[in-house]
């Protein structure tokens, strides 16, 4: 079990802090550690990872949303390493956690009728939430997620309460292989008074022909909405009491894929 180390994190944007050492124990020695796993990069042709910022600003009837930039990464995304965690946690809990994800993955893009079991949904959270973490941490312009989520990440290996997570099936051109993008926002309630804090983020990759979809925000009024989007999504967490069989009848295509970056809250 990790040990409790980095209890010392006050909150705040994990991205602005000095940017050395472990993210998770604090360790200053860091490794390459790839975001989605090592064992997905064979005969996968993934694509780039994309970055974007969003301002949000919700009236209450609808939100306002100006969109800068997008930042886009050459490389697949399975061969795309983070510098920010340790060779003790890359090598330990976190590797464990790739190995025990390995099955659930195969099992969903295997195109056949399968359930997951509770020990392979325990696998694919924590799998989702690292991967998300660490998209997250890449893009220090994007960067939204609390120091608080990784500490609750390190100690628990559970996705934080007011994170979510879903899975869902993809068939289109734009994603093909594999494809990320991410995007970090400042969401703002029209009774609120100007601020800039990036208080969330989404993370969406796909792994041909699933997609996982992991959201976050500082506090749950600046949640994206996803319900519209509820055919395409099968939620993984918050736990759900019903059994995970999977597939799901609905397939995002790439219009949804790209909607669901530009989400309303
Ligand atoms: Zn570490």
């Amino acid at each position: 079990m990790p040990d409790q180390k980095n209890e010392e994190f006050s909150d705040g944007n994990a991205a602005a802090g000095d940017g050395k050492g472990c993210i998770y124990c604090g360790e200053a020695a860091v490794s390459d550690e790839h975001i989605f796993g090592k064992w997905l990069n064979k005969k996968r042709p993934a694509k780039n990872r994309t970055s974007t910022k969003l301002i949000v600003i919700n009236t209450g009837i609808h939100s306002i949303i100006q969109p800068r930039m997008p930042s886009t990464k050459n490389g697949g995304i399975f061969t795309t390493k983070s510098r920010r965690v340790c060779i003790s946690c890359n090598g330990g809990w976190l590797s464990k956690i790739q190995s025990a994800t390995k099955p659930a993955v195969e099992k969903l893009i295997s195109d056949e009728v399968v359930e997951l079991s509770p020990e392979e949904l325990v696998a694919l959270r924590a799998w989702a939430v690292n991967a998300s973490l660490l998209l997250d941490l890449s893009d220090a312009r994007t960067s939204a997620t609390l120091k608080s989520d990784f500490a609750h990440f390190y100690l628990h290996q559970t996705p934080p309460i007011r994170w979510r997570i879903w899975v869902g099936r993809y068939k289109g051109k734009e994603w093909v292989g594999g494809k990320s993008r991410h995007v970090g926002g400042a969401a703002k309630l029209i009774t609120e008074p100007d601020h800039s804090t990036y208080n969330f983020q989404l993370s969406i990759w796909n792994v041909d022909p699933v997609f996982f979809l992991v959201v976050s925000a500082h506090d749950d009024r600046y949640l994206p909405n996803f319900s519209r989007f509820e055919k395409f999504l099968k939620p993984i967490w918050p736990e759900q009491r019903a059994k995970f069989v999977w597939p799901t009848t609905f397939i995002a295509g790439d219009s949804e894929m790209e909607e669901m970056t530009r989400f309303m809250l």
